[in-house]
């Protein structure tokens, strides 16, 4: 008589039966998800977004809503009860206030300061005469040059 004990598994009772993590998890994706979203109303109930703009008064939408076009109107909030302008003003000022001596991007010159061709930018009509503003107030012609000159010098020097 044959009995269980003495019963060997096969291959698909014990892939069934052993899954790796399935008892420390018992939970489905689906109860997890509830989880996680009972969470996150719990945190908006305790910390509500405000309707209008704290710094600045002006109506908000929700960044979900505003960026999937449902219920668009006013700013885009974005963060800490501030629309997405306050912020970004915010942030901008933030950065000033780190390094007051950052470099900030000018508009090129009007004409190369090496060699005195008439520079245009990439958003400008290609027109006859005229180089490409390549960087730092230089043509395509003299930025190459002047690279060509750093790198012989950093070489010379062992740095590269
Ligand atoms: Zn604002
Ligand atoms: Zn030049």
């Amino acid at each position: 008589m044959a009995t269980r004990k003495g019963h060997v598994f096969t291959r698909e009772e014990s892939s069934r039966g052993g899954k790796k993590g399935a008892a420390a998890s018992p939970l489905t994706p689906e109860e997890r998800m509830k989880g996680v979203w009972a969470s996150v109303a719990k945190r908006q109930e305790m910390n509500p977004r405000p309707s209008h703009c704290v710094v600045c008064g002006v109506e908000m939408t929700t960044r979900y809503q505003y960026r999937h076009g449902t219920g668009r109107y006013g700013q885009m909030h974005q963060g800490k009860g501030k629309c997405k302008s306050c912020s970004d003003k915010e942030y901008k000022a933030w950065r000033k206030a780190q390094d007051p001596d950052r470099e900030i991007r000018q508009h090129p010159p009007a004409a190369c300061v090496m060699c005195g061709t008439p520079l245009r930018t990439r958003g400008q009509p290609k027109t006859e005469g005229t180089s490409l503003h390549r960087g730092h107030g230089l043509c395509n012609v003299c930025y190459q040059r002047e690279e060509r000159k750093a790198r012989k010098i950093l070489r010379l020097m062992g740095m590269m």
